[in-house]
């Protein structure tokens, strides 16, 4: 499959030359891009002195590598695959990061009633949007109703011990995909990357995953966009500064199929083992890690607009929604997100 481009939000590269440079410091500025998980990654980073790109993008790629080694359903040998295709069990040794990834995603099912969930993979697979083909017909109730008893976050256990970390299901047919959170998680690694290197100005992106901190080459903080819930690929919505947060947006106008005048997001709704379907169509988190984000830009995806508002408040996350409406598009966000809107925004 093609990779795709990021989703929701633009780097601000495509800014920086509409804004005047302030800063009289030399900087220099590297731009690294590569492929990883079935969509882009961009690191940029800046500096009085930067390292060297070429060894950068081999570690970079090697860390990335690794965690498709792990996490991914799109390789048959990862060890998430593995574990899919055993029939057993018994509890199977993970990765500390793969752990990480599902004890998050586990919080965040909880907090969202399970609407986001990990072990939609049935689900995911039968309606086409996984490693398998697009199917040539909409599933039947009796297929979906099939699927779902192969889906519950309650079959799926974390065990940590003085050995490791171990994954265990009581159905064997249960398939862990960890595909919403991955870009995330792949963002996280970087950012940790960064820190051991001791490298404090940074734009990373994995897919629709983003993090930043400091400043670009001229010396002015990075902006990311929120990107216009359209077609096209560059109409930004709203600019944001993250100074070492990280922003993640989930939206159901690029991945989905249409048949019969209809359009199937590839985001499902567990309850109801469909695609889901209502005016929501992009929602976008900022959270410490690009992990965090990344798990509840889909969950509150999931809610729709009204409940993932009421949950955004409740749990105090900073949060941006676009909904559909007769004119065009309405936009609402959360006073912890409006904190992160650049200042001519407000
Ligand atoms: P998000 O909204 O973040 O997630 C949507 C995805 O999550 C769906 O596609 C589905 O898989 C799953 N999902 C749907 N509903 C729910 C729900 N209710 N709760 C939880 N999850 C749900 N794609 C390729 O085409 N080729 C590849 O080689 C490839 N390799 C990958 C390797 C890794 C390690 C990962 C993590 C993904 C890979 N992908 C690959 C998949 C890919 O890029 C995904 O489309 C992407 O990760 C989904 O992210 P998103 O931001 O588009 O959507």
């Amino acid at each position: 499959m093609a990779p795709r481009f990021a989703q929701g939000l633009l780097l601000s590269a495509l800014f920086s030359l509409l804004t005047a440079c302030h800063d009289a410091e030399t900087r220099q500025q590297i731009d690294i891009e590569g492929k990883t998980m079935g969509t882009f990654y961009s690191v940029k980073v800046s500096g009085a002195t930067t390292p060297d790109p070429h060894q950068l993008q081999q570690e970079i790629d090697a860390l990335l590598e690794q965690a498709n080694d792990d996490i991914s359903t799109y390789r048959k040998t990862s060890v998430l695959s593995r574990f899919n295709q055993y029939r057993g069990t018994e509890p199977q040794p993970i990765a500390q990061g793969m752990a990480d990834i599902i004890l998050q995603a586990q919080r965040i099912g909880r907090d969202t009633d399970g609407a986001m969930n990990i072990t939609v993979g049935p689900l995911v697979n039968l309606w086409g949007f996984g490693p398998e083909k697009q199917p040539i017909n909409i599933p039947t109730q009796d297929q979906i109703e099939r699927a779902r008893q192969q889906v519950g976050l309650q079959h799926l256990k974390l065990i940590s011990d003085n050995r490791g970390e171990w994954l265990q299901k009581d159905l064997p047919d249960l398939y862990v995909d960890l595909s919403t959170m991955g870009e995330g998680y792949g963002v996280d690694l970087l950012v940790n990357m960064m820190m051991r290197k001791g490298i404090t100005n940074y734009l990373i992106s994995v897919g629709g995953a983003v993090s930043s901190r400091g400043v670009n080459g001229q010396g002015r903080p990075w902006r990311v966009a929120i990107q216009k819930p359209t077609d096209q690929e560059n109409a930004v919505q709203a600019l944001v500064g993250l100074q070492g947060y990280s922003i993640s947006t989930a939206g159901s106008y690029r991945n989905y199929f249409e048949q019969g005048g209809l359009r199937y997001s590839h985001v499902l709704d567990p309850a109801t083992g469909r695609p889901i379907n209502h005016k929501l169509v992009s929602a976008t988190v900022i959270a410490t890690t690009a992990l965090e984000a990344d798990g509840w830009d889909t969950g509150l995806m999931v809610l729709g607009t009204e409940k993932a508002l009421k949950l955004a408040e409740k749990k105090g996350l900073a949060v941006y929604l676009i909904t559909k409406t007769d004119q065009g598009f309405t936009a609402v966000m959360t006073p912890q997100f409006k904190a992160f809107l650049a200042p001519d925004q407000h």
